[in-house]
């Protein structure tokens, strides 16, 4: 790790990134095109809640700063980081460069609060501390929840509503992926991955990891999962905790460097981009080895589905007499992130016994937006319902996705409306078939 993120943010560095940000600002045209795409500003109708309001609180950043600093931190985070509006965008604005920038510099100035400290600087760094936290909750969690949906897999925790916020949750393993595997190294004869589970399909939806395992092993891909793989980053980079993030990001990479691998594969969307676009995107703040495999990374990172398409060159066949009607939602970090649409429909197409179907704006964001679930819950529920509503639409009995916390976004807004419909990942029902 350079010596320079071990330090606190110091002005010198705040100025420095002050500059960068007004260089990505003065592309913005302010022809507000922007508008039409952002699920906040389609509730709120605030101009402050979509880019182009953001972006004109941006410009002046360093004085809002000094005026009020937490108005500026509730204003910037009530963004979901989906990308649609960078997506949108005529001028081709770095809009999620420019909001993660903003949020470090924010966060250097007004400082993280206590709880976020704890969590992305003493829980994320040490996986045996998380998973041995995961194992007690596990133990412990049962005399708190109650069943809210069988169907589903969800919970209702009502002793913790003040914290939850009536959330429809699933429960945890006894488990973690990590914890039942250790490190992972297994032969194959078909290329080598890294396996990068990503905290939520390690710890919450083991399922989600053992089938992105079994269906490597199946085609014969030699697989290594180091057991000391930390966070991506991306909960402290969102939050502007850059320390952090480039802590756990080196961490990773030095985890990463112990076996040459040909492509770094994961199950969960979020993770995937946020390691070919964030880790990239500050590669200038790693040691000279590091950015070596940063580089090698931003184009050798993969979600399964694409792996399997586009490395492996499954040929998934269409299938025509199924009946089991299966929908598909695209995460954004996924469709907008990373391109990539075609691949996991291609797969669930190929199911045998399912039929699938699209549904309307299936690539409308979910509203999870990883703490702008936690910290914007009824907007984020709001947002949510236009999802469920295009979901029921279709009359699925599945609902698939490639994301661990759209899938989470998915079963609350699904169980809180007593819909009988399952979220899987579309892993889970192609390992299935094997
Ligand atoms: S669409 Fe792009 S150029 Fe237009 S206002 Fe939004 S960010 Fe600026
Ligand atoms: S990233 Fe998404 S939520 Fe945030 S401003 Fe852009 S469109 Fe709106």
């Amino acid at each position: 790790m350079s010596e320079e993120y071990q330090s606190p943010v110091t002005l010198a560095e705040l100025a420095r990134m002050l500059m960068k940000l007004d260089d990505l600002l003065i592309t913005c045209m302010r022809c507000g095109f922007c508008q039409s795409v952002c699920p906040v500003y389609g509730e709120t109708f605030r101009e402050a809640d979509v880019t182009r309001g953001k972006i004109a609180l941006l410009e002046d950043l360093a004085h809002e700063l000094t005026l009020d600093a937490d108005n500026v931190n509730d204003r910037l985070n009530r963004c979901l980081l989906c990308g649609s509006c960078e997506s949108n965008c005529p001028s081709g604005v770095k809009i999620m460069d420019i909001f993660i920038r903003a949020r470090a510099i924010v966060a250097g100035y007004r400082g993280l609060g206590a709880i976020k400290k704890l969590i992305f600087r003493t829980v994320l760094p040490r996986p045996r501390l998380f998973n041995f936290m995961i194992g007690v909750s596990s133990a412990f969690q049962w005399p708190f929840l109650r069943r809210a949906s069988e169907k589903i897999g969800t919970s209702r925790a009502p002793i913790l509503n003040p914290v939850l916020g009536h959330r429809h949750i699933p429960s945890l393993p006894s488990k973690t992926f990590s914890a039942a595997h250790g490190q992972i190294a297994e032969p194959g004869t078909n290329g080598q991955v890294a396996l990068f589970p990503g905290c939520v399909p390690d710890k919450i939806f083991t399922q989600m990891s053992e089938a992105s395992l079994k269906i490597l092993k199946h085609h014969k891909v030699g697989v290594f999962m180091p057991d000391n793989l930390v966070c991506c980053g991306i909960p402290s980079l969102a939050s502007g905790d850059i320390k952090s993030f480039i802590k756990l990001t080196s961490q990773n990479l030095a985890a990463l460097a112990a076996k040459p691998f040909d492509y770094l594969v994961t199950p969960c969307a979020t993770c995937g981009s946020n390691i070919k676009e964030n880790w990239y995107r500050f590669i200038d703040r790693f040691s000279p080895a590091e950015r070596t495999l940063i580089e090698q990374l931003h184009t050798k990172t993969l979600d399964i589905t694409a792996y399997l398409v586009r490395v492996l060159k499954v040929d998934f066949k269409p299938v025509t007499n199924g009946t089991l009607a299966v929908t598909y939602h695209d995460p954004c970090h996924l469709k907008k992130g990373l391109g990539i649409s075609a691949e996991p429909r291609a797969i669930l197409k190929s199911l045998p016994g399912y039929k699938f179907v699209e549904m309307p704006e299936a690539d409308r964001c979910c509203g999870n937006g990883g703490s702008f679930n936690l910290f914007h819950y009824d907007l984020s529920k709001s947002i949510g319902q236009v999802k469920r509503d295009n979901i029921v639409s279709v009359k699925p009995k599945i609902v698939a996705t490639t994301c661990p916390a759209c899938t989470l976004q998915l079963m609350d807004l699904l169980s809180q409306n007593k819909d009988e419909i399952e979220v899987k990942h579309v892993a889970e029902l192609y390992a299935e078939t094997l």
